[in-house]
């Protein structure tokens, strides 16, 4: 059930996670970025937070918080450390898709133990010939008896290694035209015949397992299709892209908007030709496009969260978050980094960390060309003459 964004239950916990992410979060996010170990302390805190549970459902157990709460959260996490934001929103967008989806059964069976973190979900529908393509995917669930027999691999797949399961996109009809109605969604319990292949080392966005996954003749009961019917997992995957273009967004904005503090600070610290170098004008502008692209791309959040929560189409709105919020990321760390000069490259300072991190967030739910392609066909289509 979604809540009015603006009460002040919302508001305190938005509140309750920031203090979080400034006492826990922010000390450690160095240590395991750079060991590139899986951060459990971390997601035991998050669970003590109800952070897995946070747009679930009350009556499943979760907090029901509106998208505008749910990216203020993801905006301040984002803004120490981007990576731990990812073990709870690919789980949150399974959650999602069960909730917007499943049948009762499943949300009954589901919901409740995502809700506290008991059960950890992930999201596979990447392949190693197919990411943006989706329909171009070649893993094929067989249905035999009361089982779906399931052979393919996924690739990039967050959450993999230490979730519980993931929320699987498979062919069920793979000769159907278009290929679209042939596709499912099956909740895939980890089990005989689901193999976790090892994690994927990354540029950035590190400690998170993400990882490269196998079928091998792995079974799958029919009562785990999402919904119950088959044909609907390009339908149901589509369905949740405007809630995870806003978690995206806000995940770039959050990036951009740490980037923008460090710089500050370092700026009025560091001194050159007898003055801070925040005293030179070419810091001077780069500061202020920094805060301005913040600023912009959090209205932007703002307006297509809002939306979403108020139930109106925003799919425009959540396609210029998503770019607006990635490109502020992107762009700020990198001239944050200029900011930084050489002591960016140092891994004593952390500003290295979000550039490496930044860039994932112009790939993810719609690459940027992509989600421009959305955009422009949106505008014509609603500007028509
Ligand atoms: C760290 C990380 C974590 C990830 N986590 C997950 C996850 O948890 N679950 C999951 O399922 N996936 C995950 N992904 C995969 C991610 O969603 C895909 O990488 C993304 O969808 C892009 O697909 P691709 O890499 O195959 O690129 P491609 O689709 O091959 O695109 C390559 C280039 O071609 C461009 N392009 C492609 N088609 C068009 C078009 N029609 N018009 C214009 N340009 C086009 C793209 O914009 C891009 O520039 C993750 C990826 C990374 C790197």
């Amino acid at each position: 059930m979604i809540q009015d964004a603006s009460s002040s239950d919302q508001q305190a916990f938005v509140d309750a996670v920031d203090a979080w992410v400034q006492k826990a979060l922010r000390p450690v996010a160095r240590k395991f970025d750079l060991a590139d170990e899986y951060p459990h302390e971390i997601v035991e805190q998050m669970k003590e937070l109800g952070l897995f549970g946070a747009t679930i459902g009350e009556e499943y157990g979760g907090l029901g918080l509106s998208a505008w709460t749910y990216a203020q959260i993801v905006l301040k996490v984002a803004s120490v450390w981007m990576a731990p934001c990812g073990i709870f929103n690919s789980h949150l967008i399974m959650a999602s898709a069960i909730e917007r989806n499943g049948t009762e059964a499943q949300k009954r069976e589901y919901l409740p133990r995502m809700a506290t973190g008991t059960y950890r979900g992930s999201i596979g529908l990447t392949e190693p010939n197919a990411g943006s393509d989706l329909q171009a995917i070649r893993t094929v669930a067989r249905l035999s008896g009361d089982h779906y027999v399931v052979n393919g691999a996924k690739t990039w797949i967050t959450n993999s290694m230490h979730g519980d399961g993931t929320l699987l996109l498979v062919k069920t009809d793979p000769e159907a035209e278009p290929a679209h109605r042939g596709m499912s969604l099956l909740i895939a319990d980890k089990g005989p015949g689901f193999h976790v292949v090892g994690k994927l080392k990354k540029l950035g966005y590190r400690a998170i397992d993400t990882c490269e996954l196998t079928f091998q003749d792995y079974r799958v009961p029919r009562s785990k299709l999402l919904g119950g019917v088959e044909g609907k997992g390009f339908a149901q995957t589509a369905g949740g892209l405007e809630l995870g273009r806003i978690n995206v967004a806000a995940r770039g904005a959050g990036i951009a908007e740490g980037a923008l503090k460090l710089a500050l600070r370092y700026a009025q610290e560091r001194e050159a030709f007898g003055k801070p170098i925040c005293q030179h004008q070419a810091i001077q502008l780069k500061l202020a496009d920094m805060a301005t692209q913040v600023e912009g791309a959090k209205l932007l959040i703002k307006r297509a969260a809002t939306k979403y929560d108020r139930g109106e189409r925003c799919d425009l709105e959540a396609a210029m978050a998503k770019l607006a919020g990635s490109e502020a990321g992107a762009a700020c760390s990198q001239e944050a980094m200029r900011i930084f000069g050489g002591y960016s490259y140092s891994v004593e300072y952390e500003i290295e960390r979000y550039y490496r991190d930044a860039m994932l967030m112009c790939i993810g739910e719609g690459t940027n060309e992509i989600l421009r392609q959305v955009i422009a066909k949106q505008l014509v289509s609603r500007n028509r003459i």
